[in-house]
């Protein structure tokens, strides 16, 4: 019964069975991707509960994501039995909340009760607006998100608002000061915390309570650590706390620190933005004086090309402490590299490679595909559901499900059809113009005495009972804002200039610019995403990104705002797929589903193939760090994560032309494309080959309508280039320009044509004439089709 001790160390080396053994000091296990630091961490575990005799509920267990902490508790369970679900496995932020549930109550602990509440981040922006209200500071100058930015990292290094405010050197970070003071009274009077305070709450409970961190320090026995590198201040605290050697006591009640274990790897730190301090790695032998030190040297994950390829990219940041990282699962395979016209091109290659790979023998779910922003996914999505490749997007909502696409496309459903009463009132008041709750009700009194539906209810507001005079403005502002949309598409405008004008128009682009929340910047780039979609419907509705053949009939519409909705509305249903192949009666059983992530999300995983795309300068490293050493050494430490995720395939590509707003982007190669070892790279497609072969579109650009229409990259898009709706015109001549207008070719009845998608075909007959001319042409097995000519990939033969 138990496993023995010879079980628990098996199939691991010589230093990985030490740091499992290891009993006393402070360990500290360094080493590069994939030298089996998780896999010690959760053995070690396992060998404290089985030959150590530790009870499981004396073990606290860290980990990144609560994720990570399921599969390490089932392993744990797996290895020594169902009494190890006692065992305390979760992240900094779970741990703290079930200590300070515990303990605030019966201490009454600075006045927070157990049932707290814990703030997001758009309550904390909620909140923070009234704070700066009350305080009197310009809005303007003091936004919400630097704020908040700006406190959050003062709780990371677990300073207090008296301390900052005694600290500060001029008006404004008096005023940051006083915001931040404030704003911790009305988190305390609203009995909350946000994400920060839980471990800085947590870190000053135990400061001010010795005695209650006794008792957590005679519970927890055992400490251990994944991801380290990743830890900031306030979290180090916490853990100096529970196992550092204490201080105050006199010798007979001390009590003797846990057992510590951390391990980590300070070339994968990725989360300075959010306070992360490599130095807790670097540093540990000195703020644990008689910590010990293991390295693991063996590489177990990836084959010894992957691993040049990463160790070699990786060399290029200073300051960092060179590894000795080796593999004896032989040199494997080049890494693949290409270079696209596109992203759609990009996208293209990474689906048929999928298909070889899976063709012979890998299952979808052994393969990933990385990028750098979550905006990114979309290409892939779009081929995938279109190809019928079973995919699911980790960490990030679907493209279509994303709250501002969706806020987005509702403006463009309600231009459409006022009557959509749910999308108009997802964006009556979306952003805030002050178009309340109750404002809302009293419209809708007006629209049920008068029988009218809700939008004609909002153009007679003057007659609605009880409507606040400033209501009533706000109202007749929005209402005669949508009536001059609604002119646009009743003119035929296209979809992408529609889509451009509102998000101006209604101050949606706007609110989200102003903001400066990370996640707002993100949002920014989803939208640019969707005008990206709509502007390549608007000028080639057959080819559009999910075309598939029965699209092409598309050729017989204009493409309208409408067809654009339904476009997407298609693409979205079919965005359904269920996530696990378990669900689908369709899918070959137990052959998993494509990852798509970002490659933040990829953190700590591995895959027998991985795809990173977008390897551009702008893209990835990111637009932010270009002019930035320490940000662009992040970046790098980003790229040596992603590499490193890889088992046996990896594939590199980039897009020569990205779409951004809409408006094409060139971006140079990625410098960490030049950081690999040219032979260990075979080139499908090269730089060369790609300006030789690409569509006369891009070859032949630059300088022209394009380059003055971008002139920038993703990521930054500068508001110039991207509100240059106001005039269309000057768009679909560019378009024009851009693409080289087509030959309608002119057939009669009888004549043999080619087409694209369809193969061979006998024209039937033709209606009207010039841009109008449609025509039926007889595909044979594939039946009569009718065809725009105009946009019809047919030709003469
Ligand atoms: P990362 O830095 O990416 O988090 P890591 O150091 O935590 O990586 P693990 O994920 O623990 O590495 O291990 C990488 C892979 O190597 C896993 O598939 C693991 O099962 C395997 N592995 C680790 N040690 C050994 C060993 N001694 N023998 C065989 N396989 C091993
Ligand atoms: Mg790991």
């Amino acid at each position: 019964r138990g496993p023995t001790a010879e079980e628990l160390l098996e199939g691991l080396n010589g230093p990985q069975a030490e740091a499992v053994r290891h009993a006393g000091p402070p360990l500290l296990v360094v080493a590069g991707a994939g030298s089996g630091k998780t896999r010690v961490l959760t053995r070690r575990i396992a060998w404290l509960i089985s030959e150590r005799k530790a009870h499981p509920g004396s073990i606290l267990a860290i980990t990144f994501t609560n994720k990570a902490a399921a599969e390490m508790k089932e392993r744990v369970a797996e290895l020594v039995g169902g009494r190890a679900k006692i065992m305390w496995v979760s992240t900094f932020h779970s741990s703290c909340v079930r200590i300070l549930r515990k303990e605030a109550d019966h201490l009454g602990y600075e006045r927070l009760k157990s049932n707290f509440s814990i703030y997001d981040a758009q309550d904390q922006k909620r909140l923070i607006t009234l704070v700066c209200n009350d305080l009197d500071l310009d809005p303007r100058r003091y936004q919400p998100g630097p704020v908040l930015h700006w406190i959050s990292n003062h709780k990371n290094e677990l300073r207090e608002p008296d301390e900052v405010a005694a600290d500060a050197r001029n008006g404004i970070e008096e005023s940051y000061a006083a915001a931040y003071k404030l704003y911790q009274r009305r988190l305390r009077e609203a009995n909350a915390l946000d994400f920060d305070d839980l471990i800085m709450e947590t870190v000053r409970l135990f400061q001010l309570h010795p005695e209650i961190r006794e008792t957590y320090r005679r519970r927890f026995r055992h400490v251990l650590v994944d991801e380290y590198q990743d830890t900031n201040h306030a979290q180090y605290s916490f853990i100096h706390q529970l196992c550092g050697q204490s201080l105050e006591e006199t010798d007979e009640d001390r009590v003797e620190p846990a057992e510590l274990m951390v391990v980590g790897d300070a070339d994968q730190s990725i989360y300075a933005f959010r306070g992360a301090d490599i130095r807790n790695i670097m540093d540990f032998e000195q703020d644990f004086p008689d910590a010990r030190t293991i390295m693991l040297e063996q590489n177990y994950r990836s084959t010894q090309t992957i691993l040049t390829a990463a160790n070699t990219v990786i060399g290029n940041n200073q300051g960092r402490k060179e590894k000795r990282l080796w593999s004896d699962a032989g040199d494997g395979d080049k890494i693949v590299g290409y270079v696209a016209d596109t992203e759609h091109d990009e996208a293209r290659f990474v689906s048929s490679e999928i298909d070889k790979l899976t063709d012979g023998g890998l299952k979808a779910g052994d393969v990933a595909v990385f990028y750098r922003t979550n905006a990114q996914s979309r290409v892939f999505e779009e081929i995938f559901i279109r190809t019928g490749m079973p995919y699911k997007v980790v960490g990030g909502v679907r493209f279509y499900e994303r709250r501002e696409v969706r806020d987005a496309l509702a403006y463009l459903r309600m231009l459409v059809n006022p009557d959509d009463q749910v999308s108009l009132r997802r964006i009556l008041n979306t952003p805030k113009r002050g178009i309340g709750d109750r404002a809302v009700e009293c419209i809708n009194e007006l629209a049920n005495r008068e029988q009218v539906t809700f939008w004609e209810a909002l153009q007679r507001a003057s007659e609605a009972p009880g409507l606040a005079t400033r209501s009533q403005t706000n109202i007749e502002g929005f209402v005669a804002m949508v009536t001059e949309l609604q002119s646009m598409v009743a003119a035929g405008e296209r979809p992408d200039v529609v889509l451009e004008t509102v998000l101006d128009r209604s101050g949606y682009l706007k609110s989200l610019e102003e903001s400066d929340d990370p996640q707002d910047e993100t949002r920014v780039e989803n939208l640019g995403e969707l005008v990206a979609v709509a502007r390549e419907f608007a000028e080639d509705p057959v080819a559009g990104p999910s075309a598939d053949p029965s699209d092409v009939d598309a050729g017989l519409v204009e493409p309208g705002l409408g067809d654009f909705l339904e476009r997407v509305a298609l693409v979205a249903d079919a965005d359904q797929i269920p996530d696990a192949p378990d669900d689908d009666p369709d899918a070959p059983p137990d052959q998993g589903v494509v990852t798509l992530m970002t490659l933040h999300t990829a953190k700590g995983l591995e895959f027998p193939a991985v795809f990173l795309t977008g390897l551009e300068d702008g893209v990835f490293p990111h637009s932010r760090s270009l002019g930035d050493r320490p940000e662009l050494e992040e970046e790098r430490r980003l790229a040596y994560v992603g590499i490193t995720r890889a088992r046996q395939r990896l594939y590199v590509s980039r897009a020569v032309v990205r779409s951004a707003w809409g408006a094409p982007a060139h971006n140079p190669a990625s410098r960490f494309l030049g950081e690999l070892p040219i032979d260990l790279v075979d080139w499908r497609r090269t730089e060369a080959d790609q300006a030789r072969w690409s569509r006369p579109t891009f070859a032949s650009d630059s300088g022209s309508s394009y380059g003055a229409q971008s002139g920038r990259g993703l990521g930054t898009p500068n508001a110039a280039g991207r509100r240059n709706f106001t005039s269309a015109a000057a768009r679909a001549d560019a378009a024009a320009k851009a693409k080289p207008a087509r030959e309608i070719p002119v057939l009669e009845p009888g004549d043999r044509v080619t087409h694209d998608t369809f193969g061979l075909g006998t024209v039937v007959s033709v209606e009207g004439q010039g841009d109008k001319s449609v025509a039926k042409i007889d595909f044979g097995s594939d039946g009569e089709k009718r065809l725009l000519l105009r946009y019809a990939p047919v030709e003469k033969l």
